[in-house]
C-alpha cells in the first residue's frame, strides 16, 4: 500500500496578500472519512478574493486560512467505518459537508444548512495542500479518463448544473447567460446538455466571448454593442453569472413571460428591480447557491463528452506558486487557473 507521512506541506494565507507554504501535520481520517493525496486544485474567484481583500461578505480571515476547495485526489487511507478498498481510488470531492441533521438538511436543501462545513471558508482550511480528508461518500471514484484537472473542475460545473436545474432549462430552450467567465461557461455547458439549442452569452472581453462558442454558447454578444440583438430575445430562461446590475437588469428584460431569472454572480449587493415587468410577465426569479448533489451527473456528462474541462485551463502552476496562481486574473486572457499540487503517479 502506500506509505502516507506524517507531515505535509501547506500554503497558508497567513492574512490578505500574504502566502506562506508551512510544514504541517497530515489529518488523520475520521469516522466515515477518507485521506485523499490532493492532486490537481482549481482556483476560484473566492479564493481570489479572500487572498486580494481579506473577506467575503461576513466571512473574515481572522486566523491563517488554506485556500482552494476545486479539488481531486487519491484516496490513501480510510477512518473507521470505510471500505479499506477505497485506497488507490481517485476521487473528486464535493466540497459541501452539511450537518445531515436539520430541517434543511431533512427536507432536500442541504446546501442551505446553517452548520455547513466547506474548505477555504473561515474558519476551515482548504486544499491548497498534500492531504486533506472529506466524508467517503463526498469523496466521488471517477474513471481513469478523466484527468486531474477535469475532475477538480467538477465543482465549478456542479454551479452549472444547479444553475441550469433551477433554471428548469430543457430540449429547444433559448437561454441567455450574461459572463463568459469559468461559470458562466459550465452553465453554458450544462444548459446545452439539457437540450437547450440557442445559447446566448454575453461579456465586455473579446476574447471570453471568443473562447465561450466552445463552451456551449451558440452566440456570444456584446452588452452593448449587440444591446438591441440582446434586448429583443425572448429568452426561456436568463441566469446571471456576472453580477453586474446592467446585466441583470437587461437579461430580465430579455426574459419571455412565464420564464425563469436564475441569480448566479454575486456582485452588487442591491440593486433595483422592474418589479412591474418581473410581476405582468409572471417571471420567476431565482438564486443558486452552490449546488446539491451534482457530482454524479457531472461525471457522466464529462465522461460522455457532453461537457468538456480540460480545454478551460489557462494556466497550471506547482503548489511553491500559489500565489502567482491567485495573481493570475491580471491576465486578460487567463480563463482558469489550476495548481497542481501532486502531479499524476508515472509523470
Ligand atoms: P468572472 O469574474 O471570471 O466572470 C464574470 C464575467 O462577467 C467577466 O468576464 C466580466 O467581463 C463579465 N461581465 C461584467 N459585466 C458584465 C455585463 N454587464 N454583461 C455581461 N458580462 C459582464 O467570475 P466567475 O468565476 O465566472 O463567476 C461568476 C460569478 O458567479 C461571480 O460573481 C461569482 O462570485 C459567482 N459565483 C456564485 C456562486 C454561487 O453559488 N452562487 C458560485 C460560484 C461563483
Ligand atoms: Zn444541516
Amino acid at each position: 500500500g502506500t506509505t502516507v507521512p506524517t507531515t505535509m506541506r501547506a500554503s497558508v494565507l497567513l492574512k490578505q496578500g500574504v502566502v506562506e507554504m508551512q510544514e504541517r501535520p497530515v489529518p488523520t481520517p475520521g469516522d466515515g472519512e477518507v485521506l485523499v493525496r490532493v492532486g490537481s486544485v482549481g482556483v476560484c474567484g473566492s479564493d481570489v478574493h479572500y487572498y486580494k481583500h481579506g473577506r467575503i461578505g461576513d466571512m473574515v480571515v481572522t486566523a491563517p486560512i488554506v485556500l482552494g476547495h476545486e479539488v481531486s485526489g487519491t484516496v490513501v487511507s480510510v477512518g473507521r467505518g470505510v471500505a479499506e478498498s477505497r485506497v488507490g481510488d481517485r476521487v473528486a470531492i464535493d466540497p459541501q459537508v452539511p450537518c445531515r441533521q436539520c430541517r434543511q438538511c431533512k427536507t432536500g436543501r442541504s446546501n442551505l444548512c446553517p452548520f455547513m462545513e466547506f474548505y477555504a471558508t473561515p474558519p476551515f482550511d482548504g486544499t491548497f495542500c498534500d492531504y486533506v480528508t472529506a466524508p467517503s461518500d463526498q469523496a466521488y471514484t471517477v474513471p481513469d479518463s478523466l484527468s486531474d484537472e477535469s475532475a477538480a473542475l467538477l465543482e465549478p460545473l456542479s454551479v452549472g448544473l444547479w444553475a441550469a436545474h433551477k433554471a428548469d432549462v430543457g430540449p429547444g430552450d433559448q437561454v441567455l447567460i450574461a459572463g463568459a467567465g469559468p461559470i458562466g461557461a459550465m452553465c453554458a455547458q450544462a444548459v446545452r446538455a439539457r437540450g437547450a439549442t440557442d445559447v446566448v452569452v454575453t461579456d465586455f472581453v473579446d476574447s471570453r466571448r471568443e473562447r465561450i462558442t466552445s463552451f456551449g454558447a451558440t452566440r456570444a454578444l456584446h452588452p452593448v454593442a449587440d444591446a438591441e440583438e440582446i434586448a429583443a430575445l425572448r429568452a426561456d430562461a436568463f441566469i446571471d453569472c456576472s453580477g453586474a446590475t446592467p446585466a441583470v437588469l437587461s437579461g430580465i428584460g430579455s426574459t419571455r413571460g412565464g420564464g425563469t431569472v436564475v441569480l448566479v454572480g454575486l456582485g452588487a449587493e442591491e440593486m433595483p428591480l422592474p418589479v412591474q415587468l418581473i410581476a405582468t410577465r409572471e417571471i420567476s426569479v431565482t438564486g443558486v447557491f452552490r449546488y446539491i448533489d451534482t457530482w454524479p451527473r457531472g461525471i457522466a456528462l464529462t465522461t460522455s463528452g457532453a461537457v468538456h474541462l480540460d480545454d478551460m485551463v489557462t494556466a497550471r502552476y506547482p503548489l511553491e506558486q500559489v500565489e502567482d496562481a491567485l495573481n493570475a486574473d491580471s491576465d486578460p486572457l487567463s480563463m482558469k487557473a489550476v495548481v497542481v499540487v501532486n502531479a499524476p503517479e508515472g509523470n
